[in-house]
């Protein structure tokens, strides 16, 4: 069959099985029983190794990969596949934040495909080369952010400097556990970083425009759950409903983001990528929220209106401002360069803007120029 003959992703799709709630870490042996995995890859991170988190899992034979890092890259990623084979594992249970849990995709991926990584990137149009299917991987975050568990999607910074995409329905995690308990013990600021993250999914995916009402409904409520608890998570990390509430919108984010995301996602994915590549997602995500709000603004007044309403306000031309004041008030950084990034940075980070995957569903047309802008309004 020819490349342009090819079915289409479906618009609506809500595959994987998810297990939510408090305790529900200790169903991940048995799901594995049911999966036939005897032997599953651990991947997460040296974090949560040292804290000795990863035991709430209750593992029997497995083996260990914690060298994920901020922003994942190709190196990891062999190392991780390596691990798999020589420890002979035959299944991978994806145990921390979206790092962890898109580099443990990534692995079981290239269980079954050749190298190299690049040739799947959507970039590249890849997702079709994504044909085998992955050994079953049980996907348990451990933040309440990315929403990568229920996600056909996964990023990864490559060698040639880029952090790209790869999107296929084989990506997506057999199952996926969700324990709020996980997330008890996460500092403020990675509670807040992590949320925002978690919030600008349901922004984006709600203002997209790609038409999905299911998505839509999901995005909006995810959002209002987010914008109420956040605040309550950052302030007590031991407030369990808070954290509950917080992880329902990672969660619904996640489940919304198959309508793909905006501008907010294509100015911080080249960032990700940038020098040590130790600039947090979410902490960018917040950052650009409110420039790129004011910047869509003409283009989706009536959607700004809806989504308004559902964090409590009356018209979309409080929102913008709204989330700069939510940002501040959780004390994240609101500037580029409070973070390091040299303003000399910024020209080349533009054109990456807007290649980015999440461009072609911004509501208003992205261009080097106003990426250039953005970049500058927000440094
Ligand atoms: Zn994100």
């Amino acid at each position: 069959m020819s490349e342009s003959r090819r079915l289409r992703a479906p618009d609506i799709a809500y595959l994987n099985d998810v297990y939510f709630g408090p305790g529900s870490v200790a169903l991940v042996p048995e799901l594995l029983a049911s999966y036939g995995v005897s032997r599953p890859l651990l991947v997460t991170d040296e974090n949560l190794a040292a804290l000795g988190l990863p035991a709430r899992l209750g593992l029997g034979a497995h083996a260990l990969y914690a060298g994920t890092e901020t922003n994942p890259g190709e190196a990891s990623l062999r190392a991780c596949v390596a691990r798999y084979w020589d420890a002979g594992c035959d299944g991978i249970v994806a145990f921390g934040g979206g790092a962890s849990l898109d580099l443990a995709k990534l692995a079981a991926m290239m269980t079954v495909h050749e190298p190299p990584l690049e040739q799947y990137a959507i970039a590249a149009g890849g997702g079709a080369r994504i044909k085998a299917p992955p050994p079953p991987l049980v996907a348990v975050p451990t933040t309440a952010g990315s929403g990568s568990e229920v996600g056909r999607a996964a990023l990864l910074r490559l060698e040639s400097g880029r952090k790209l995409g790869f999107l296929s329905p084989l990506l997506l995690p057999r199952a996926a556990v969700c324990d709020p308990e996980l997330t008890l013990s996460m500092p403020p600021r990675l509670t807040a970083a992590t949320g925002m993250d978690a919030i600008s999914h349901c922004v984006e995916t709600f203002l997209s425009t790609r038409v999905n009402v299911v998505a839509d409904a999901i995005a909006l409520d995810g959002l209002g759950r987010g914008w109420r608890a956040i605040r309550g998570a950052v302030a007590d990390g031991a407030d369990l409903e808070a954290r509950e509430q917080m992880m329902q919108c990672a969660l619904m984010g996640g489940l919304a983001f198959q309508k793909s995301l905006g501008a907010v996602h294509s100015l911080s994915h080249p960032l990700g990528a940038l020098g040590d590549a130790r600039l947090h997602h979410g902490t960018l995500n917040a950052l650009f929220l409110a420039p790129v709000l004011r910047f869509n603004y003409e283009a989706c007044r009536p959607k700004l209106g809806v989504l308004a309403r559902a964090i409590g306000l009356t018209s979309a031309v409080e929102v913008p401002d709204a989330f700069a004041r939510l940002i501040e008030e959780l004390g994240l950084p609101r500037r580029l360069r409070a973070l390091g990034v040299p303003r000399e940075a910024l020209a080349a980070l533009a054109p990456q803007a807007v290649e980015d995957h999440c461009t072609a569903t911004n509501p208003r047309a992205l261009g080097e120029r106003e990426a250039r802008q953005l970049y500058e309004e927000a440094w």
